[in-house]
């Protein structure tokens, strides 16, 4: 794409960068002062999300319209989308007292010919702001009228004032708004902004980079994409890609990454222990004890995280890895590693379940490596939990498993060298909060010690925008290899009406001695939704279509002794087929399943079925997932689940999720308040997210502390945009 040169009257001059506080602070004024906007307007607007003059700078076109070739009448053809200029030469106003709606033709004459106009529904302020003889741009889609003749409904209009030129040769801007401002009252607004506020929009990204890059400057993009110029490319505008847009989102993710590497440097400036970093004896030996051959990625990520260990820092590392990875024991590799430096360990699980499978996986290892290790749950009976609870403040256990809740409670590690939270799906504030809580576990003992590291596996891959994004304040170790033999899991769509089928196959692999799960989105019958539930259905399907297998139920409403009662059958294969919630999403591993069964499938999001299809194809028989739908013809829908036929890769199953969905409804908006960017997009944007986390990172790495003259406004817009949201209080 050829760079469009910046404007002239927007270029930043010195006497901008050197009142960039005042200019913060203007942009900070609400919309109420801007000209034209009353306090009723104001009132709207604000109710719309936007509150401030900088809320309505941001607030880009969603869309352009290419008024640059204007049609005659005579040449309009019927389906064509065009735009006309002439004179109202006719108008009616029809009340339809049945509808309680106004209705409103009109008559537009250009001298090749005429074009009738109607509004089906006509706002007050049409009703009252159109009159005969007044110069109309009419932009919209020609349609064949009544009696032969074209016509248009519901067209964008302008009514072009007198002596003023028509607006017909430009690029116009569409803005999504609030209810009852029509879109001439919005434009009119935004041009005012831009033209009294424009000048105070920041741009200040370091010279070198802006040189480097080639990008406009931020100031002049965002004035540009308010207002085009004739030349520019609407279809690039309209697909967010032209060099405008690029700056802008270059601009924002440029400072989310400078705050998020700020951060870690708060963190890498404070000490941590230093492990050895040579094998000992215990990493040693479980080596010569592996059962398998590690997988090269396994191996580069286990380095990784010996190296950061060795660091005298403290660890914050995220171990991104797809289901089924071999995540377990790589953190069991580091545990090892802090236990033979004479350190503690704790093991963080989300539930029970998994907190008891780890333990029992690892605990023949620990016994034959001799270290002490327990399991802490909340349903163990009181005294063995205060008698572990001893040993493990007194030192004599070195490694601790159990829930995160339990872990928080009252459970003090005065040794603890490192804390491992397994399955970390909750993003952001519950993150932060986990890692305090194990601070904490220290006790009176905290102070005497380096902070312990911290090493965190996720239980989904994400996109690694979304990560560098959600996490970028964390290194990273990627895990993007399967450990050899894995027969991929058949996986198929299917309708409701073909679920006998379904049925069949989960009787013919039991009949083989296999297992299935059958996954609802429901515990019980809900009365809003028409949707089937696992309670419910387990009685059924016991009765019915599997009553010659034997048929067990669990869910995240159950007790948790009454979920671990069930799951202990299953594993033992008393139970065949399993009803389940999604409680069985994370991490539960049962070899002899060979069938997952997941019922409206449309309501899962792609991450979590990924999640559900995972916790089958974990033996050597082959194994299948079928993903039962229902609803209409809904392309969109289909075609999201259809990803999941193709696609085994739990990174591009993520991309997908992410591409679809949109990071608010594939993490949980509550927890995506870093992925909320005003501009840019996650999924379109992530080669400039790269590149501005590079340039990010050098910067600081030339300036650590923001400290430099050059650095002053940039801090302050670090500030300004990012304080709240990244508690960045102490930047100065
Ligand atoms: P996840 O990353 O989903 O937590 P796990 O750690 O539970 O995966 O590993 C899944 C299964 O793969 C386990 O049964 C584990 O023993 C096995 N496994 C892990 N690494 C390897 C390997 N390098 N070769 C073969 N099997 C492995
Ligand atoms: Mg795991």
């Amino acid at each position: 794409m050829k760079a469009e040169r910046p404007r002239t009257d927007y270029a930043p001059t010195a006497a901008a960068a050197l009142n960039f506080r005042e200019s913060l602070s203007a942009l900070r004024t609400s919309v109420r002062f801007l000209k034209g906007v009353g306090p009723a307007r104001a009132a709207q607007l604000e109710a719309f999300g936007l509150r401030t003059i900088e809320d309505l700078l941001y607030h880009l076109p969603f869309r352009y319209e290419d008024r640059r070739s204007v049609v005659k009448v005579r040449d309009a053809r019927v389906g064509d989308e065009a735009t006309f200029i002439g004179k109202l030469i006719a108008l009616g106003k029809h009340f339809n007292p049945r509808r309680r709606q106004r209705m409103l033709t009109a008559m537009l004459d250009d001298d090749t010919g005429r074009l009738g106009l109607v509004w089906y529904r006509a706002p007050s302020y049409l009703v009252d702001g159109l009159a005969q003889g007044q110069t109309l741009v009419i932009h919209g889609k020609v349609e064949a009228g009544p009696g032969g003749h074209k016509q248009m409904a519901h067209p964008d209009f302008e009514v072009v004032d007198p002596g003023d030129p028509p607006d017909h040769e430009k690029i116009l801007p569409v803005y999504e708004r609030p209810e009852g401002i029509p879109l001439k009252t919005m434009r009119k607004w935004l041009a005012e902004a831009v033209e009294a506020y424009g000048a105070h929009v920041p741009a200040f990204l370091p010279p070198a980079v802006m040189k480097k890059t080639g990008l406009l400057d931020a100031r002049a993009a965002l004035a540009r994409l308010h207002r085009p110029e004739k030349g520019d490319d609407v279809e690039a505008l309209n697909r967010c890609a032209s060099a405008a847009h690029r700056a802008v989102v270059f601009d924002e993710f440029f400072y989310l990454q400078l705050g998020l590497a700020l951060r870690r440097q708060n963190r890498t400036d404070r000490s941590g222990i230093a492990f050895a970093r040579e094998k000992k004896s215990l990493t040693q030996k479980m080596w010569e004890m592996l059962p398998f051959r590690l997988t090269r990625a396994q191996e580069k990520v286990l380095q990784e995280i010996a190296l950061d260990m060795a660091a005298p820092r403290p660890m914050q590392r995220l171990l991104q890895g797809d289901v089924g990875s071999g995540k377990t024991i790589v953190g069991w590799f580091a545990a090892l590693r802090a236990i033979e430096n004479g350190f503690q360990a704790v093991w963080m699980a989300p539930t029970e379940l998994l907190a008891e499978q780890h333990y029992r996986n690892l605990k023949d290892f620990a016994a034959k490596l001799a270290v002490p290790i327990a399991l802490l749950t909340g349903s163990m009976p009181a005294k063995t939990r205060k008698e572990i609870i001893d040993e493990v403040k007194h030192g004599r256990v070195s490694f601790v498993i159990g829930t995160h809740s339990v872990i928080q409670e009252n459970v003090r590690v005065p040794r603890l060298g490192l804390g491992i939270i397994d399955e970390q799906h909750r993003f952001g504030v519950m993150q932060r909060m986990a890692l305090q809580k194990l601070a904490a576990c220290r006790g009176s003992a905290a102070d005497s010690l380096p902070e312990p590291d911290i090493l965190l596996m996720s239980a989904t891959p994400i996109p690694r925008s979304l990560a560098m994004v959600l996490y970028g304040d964390l290194e990273i170790s990627w895990l993007n290899e399967l450990p050899p033999g894995r027969t991929p899991v058949e996986t198929r769509l299917i309708r409701s009406s073909a679920r006998a089928r379904a049925y069949d196959l989960v009787c013919d692999e039991v009949r083989k001695g296999r297992q299935a799960y059958v996954v609802y989105p429901l515990v019980e019958a809900s009365e809003k939704l028409e949707v089937r539930d696992a309670t419910s259905m387990a009685a059924e399907l016991s009765q019915g279509a599997f009553k010659d297998c034997r048929v067990g139920l669990i869910h995240g409403r159950m007790s948790a002794a009454e979920r671990d009662e069930t799951m202990r059958r299953f594993k033992e294969g008393e139970v065949q087929v399993l009803v389940a919630t999604t409680v069985i999403e994370v991490g539960i591993d049962v070899s002899n399943a060979s069938v997952m069964l997941i019922e409206h499938a449309e309501r899962f999001g792609l991450s979590q079925l990924h999640q559900l299809r995972g916790r089958v194809g974990r033996g050597e028989h082959r194994s299948y997932c079928v993903m039962i739908y229902y609803g209409g013809n809904s392309t969109e829908a289909l075609e999201r689940l259809r990803v999941m036929e193709r696609e085994r890769d739990g990174f591009k199953i993520a991309e997908a999720d992410l591409r679809l969905r949109g990071p608010g409804e594939m993490i949980g908006t509550r927890q995506s308040g870093l992925a909320d960017f005003r501009i840019a997009n996650l999924a379109r944007d992530s080669g400039l997210l790269l590149e501005a986390r590079e340039e990010a990172l050098a910067w600081l790495e030339n300036d650590p502390r923001l400290a430099l003259p050059e650095s002053r406004a940039m801090k302050a817009v670090l500030k300004h945009r990012w304080a709240g949201r990244l508690e960045l209080g102490n930047i100065g």
